[in-house]
This record gives structure tokens, C-alpha cells and sequence, in this order.
């Protein structure tokens, strides 16, 4: 490798870029929002992606999911989902020259179902149609709308002429909303860098960490007879749903000394299931809970929902054998990038240039940022335009100005950190 001068690309010149490609940045995105999936079904959407890429020549790769057997890797989640024929995208520019430093961004194709409420929303969900500044349909804010901020921010530099000199890689990911494997696929493959931006809508804010959330079951067992002659202490919905009250109580003092930019842990009971039928004692019921935590509170989270049980149950009749059958299914781990890293500074240093009132921020919701930063000791950070408030919900929509914003801030980010 040689060392190579180039102009750096100004910030006007930049903004300039970026509007020139907004139309051809729209029109793909609304050809992405009308390619309908949902994980498993992602490669319909990666082929669309894929075809827009390589006719603007850029280097294309469609990786398998489970090269290198995923499942056995440290943070797969088993959500039961196949693995075959849905491969994840990335691009990937080989940097030109010494010096610079290499950069991942990264987001996901897939979203979450919008079927059965069409008619509820301003436009249909799969028309990206643009209203009063906002493009509406789902995925268009979580996250096919992240995918294109990243490959605009990328064309828009080379459209400028801009080579990086560290090697840059936009990664467009399956599997997001159930469990993450895409991105941890990636990272096990060796895709990793000094830095990676984690795509999702923050509202241009730059988020440092975000919280975890743990899969905590609760399996109550009853004993089984006929209703007309059995004690309630003996019907497992009856016992769960005492067991209900006392969960729904249990973050609620808690005190200990926290990080307040997180918020509280919080414990939100999000299913119950259980009973035969009405001339049965219900033998039994599973109770499924969200626990929501800081990075670094997950033991001191737990112990105290534990010892809650064991200080409330008794009084609430509850049998407390093998502290009610309790499991952590899954756990999407919390994870932080310090707030004074180069990357989360240089990053706000750059929004900073075409929003000056951003801030660093936390994320309440779980990101794939967790796999570069727990696992392979990748910084990460989440930014982008949009709100998550939006996202998942009827009428999803992206605002333009904090895309074409965060598209500029994106690059500049680029031109600085790449070199
Ligand atoms: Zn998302």
C-alpha cells in the first residue's frame, strides 16, 4: 500500500452530493419497503438490494447465515427460525492506502409484520409513499431506511470522488427482530473492524449503550383432577396468577445505585399460558416476562427479583420449590461503548455539523451493537434518523430532512474516521 493525498470532501460539497442522490435513494428505497418480508423470508429483499448495488457497481456479497455452524457460536439465539437461504449482504471497500482506519455500518433488512391493519395507515405499508416530508411504510424507519442511509452515504462520497483509505463495509443483516443472528453471524465469519455504527432510529441522536433483555419464564404446575372436588390452591392459573401479582411488584423498590441515562430495570409479564379446560384443574401455566436492565446490572437484576420471590411468595401462598420453576430462556445482553470513545466523540462532532442540538444518548431498546461490542470487542454506537416510537407501529414512517441529515453526517463520519 502506498500512502495517497486526497481532497477531502468539504461539507457543502457533501450536502450537495447527498441532495443529487436523494431521488435515486427514494426510488430504491421504495422499491426495498415494497418487497414485503419478514425473518425467515429475507432473500427477496437482499436480491432487490443486491440488483440496486451492483448497478451502481459496487462490490456485492451475498454470505450464507450458517457458514461455520452458528449455532454453536457464544450468543446464537435459538428462536427456532431455519438458517438456510438467507444470507446476509455486505459491501465491502478494500481501503486504498495506509493510514486510515476501517469502519463498519451496519443495519438490518427484515421487519415486523404489518398484515391485518393496511387499511389503518395514511398509505399503504408496502408504498413508501412520500407525505408531508415523510415516507411511510414499514421498514421505511426499522431499518430498510437505515440500509439506505448507509449505501447513500457511501455513492454520495464516490459520487465526490472520495476513496476511503481504511476499509469500509456496509453490512445489510437478517434476522434482526427475532434474535439477532445475522449480525452475530457476521461478526463469527471474521466481519469486523475498529468501529462500527449500528444503524436504527435514535432520532440522530448517538446512542453509547443499550439496554438487555432477559427471556425469564416461570413454569407453575397444579395438580390435576376433576373441578368439582379440588381445592383452587391445587389449579396452576390460580397459583400463577398470585405468582403474577407478586412479579409485577418485584423492580418496583428497587434502589440500587444506577446509571440514570438507562432508567429503571423493569419487568413487564408478556404472556401467560396454561389449563386444559373448564372441568379440569388447570395442571399447568407458563408465565413469560421482559426484564429490561443497564449493562453491568444483570446479576444484581435477577438476584433481586429472586429475593423478592422468596420474601413476597410465602405470603402470597405460593410454593416455592425450585424458586417456581424459573428460567432464563434467552438474554439479549446490554452493552455500552464509553461515552468519551474517539468513535462516539468523532461522531457527534460530525451530527454536530448539520444538527448542532444532538446529544449522546442511551437506547432503551436492544440493537445488535451487543455482538461487536460483547463479543469481539468492536466500539459500537447506534444512530440514526427517524424515532422508535414509529417503528413497529401503524403509520411507520421516515422523516426526509433527518435522512438526508444523517446520510451527511454519515459520510462526514466517514471522510474522518476512514481517512
Ligand atoms: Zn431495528
Amino acid at each position: 500500500m502506498t500512502t495517497v493525498s486526497q481532497a477531502r470532501p468539504t461539507l457543502d460539497a457533501i450536502k450537495e452530493a447527498v441532495s443529487a442522490r436523494y431521488a435515486w435513494g427514494l426510488k430504491a428505497l421504495q422499491r426495498l419497503i415494497a418487497v414485503d418480508i419478514i425473518a425467515p423470508k429475507e432473500r427477496a429483499c437482499q436480491e432487490a438490494l443486491a440488483e440496486i448495488l451492483r448497478a451502481e457497481s459496487l462490490p456485492v456479497q451475498l454470505v450464507s447465515l450458517n457458514e461455520g455452524n452458528l449455532p454453536s457460536v457464544e450468543g446464537f439465539i435459538d428462536t427456532g427460525l431455519p438458517l438456510a437461504d438467507r444470507p446476509n449482504l455486505v459491501v465491502a471497500l478494500e481501503g486504498t492506502h495506509a493510514g486510515g482506519r476501517s469502519l463498519i455500518l451496519n443495519s438490518h433488512i427484515d421487519t415486523v409484520a404489518w398484515q391485518g391493519g393496511a387499511e389503518k395507515w395514511q398509505a399503504h405499508p408496502l408504498s413508501g409513499a412520500v407525505r408531508d416530508g415523510k415516507i411511510y411504510g414499514r421498514g421505511a424507519v426499522d431499518a430498510k431506511g437505515q440500509v439506505m442511509a448507509a449505501v447513500m452515504a457511501v455513492l454520495a462520497l464516490r459520487d465526490l470522488g472520495y476513496e476511503p483509505a481504511g476499509r469500509l463495509v456496509v453490512q445489510s443483516v437478517v434476522g434482526e427482530e427475532p434474535d439477532g443472528n445475522g449480525t452475530l453471524a457476521l461478526c463469527a465469519q471474521g466481519w469486523l473492524a475498529e468501529a462500527a455504527i449500528v444503524l436504527e432510529p435514535t432520532d440522530n441522536q448517538i446512542a453509547y449503550g443499550h439496554r438487555g433483555v432477559i427471556d425469564l419464564r416461570f413454569r407453575v404446575e397444579g395438580r390435576q383432577g376433576h373441578a368439582a372436588v379440588q381445592s383452587s390452591d391445587a389449579n396452576a392459573i390460580v397459583v400463577a396468577s398470585r405468582l403474577v401479582e407478586v412479579l409485577d411488584g418485584a423492580l418496583a423498590d428497587w434502589s440500587a445505585p444506577e446509571d440514570t441515562s438507562y432508567g429503571r430495570p423493569s419487568l413487564n409479564v408478556g404472556r401467560i399460558e396454561g389449563g386444559e379446560d373448564i372441568f379440569t384443574v388447570a395442571q399447568r401455566c407458563e408465565i413469560k416476562c421482559g426484564v429490561r436492565y443497564a449493562p453491568g446490572t444483570y446479576q444484581s437484576v435477577l438476584g433481586h427479583i429472586e429475593s423478592h420471590l422468596l420474601k413476597e411468595g410465602p405470603q402470597h401462598r405460593l410454593p416455592m420449590g425450585d424458586l417456581l420453576n424459573m428460567t432464563t430462556f434467552a438474554h439479549h445482553d446490554a452493552a455500552e461503548t464509553p461515552p468519551d470513545s474517539p468513535l462516539a466523540t468523532t461522531l457527534l462532532s460530525c451530527v454536530h455539523q448539520v444538527a448542532p442540538d444532538r446529544r449522546l444518548v442511551t437506547c432503551p431498546g436492544g440493537t445488535d451493537a451487543r455482538h461487536f461490542i460483547n463479543r469481539y470487542g468492536v466500539p459500537a454506537v447506534i444512530f440514526g434518523p427517524g424515532q422508535l416510537t414509529v417503528a413497529h407501529a401503524v403509520d411507520e414512517f421516515l422523516p426526509v430532512e433527518q435522512w438526508l441529515k444523517a446520510i451527511q453526517a454519515l459520510a462526514l463520519f466517514i471522510v474522518r474516521w476512514c481517512g
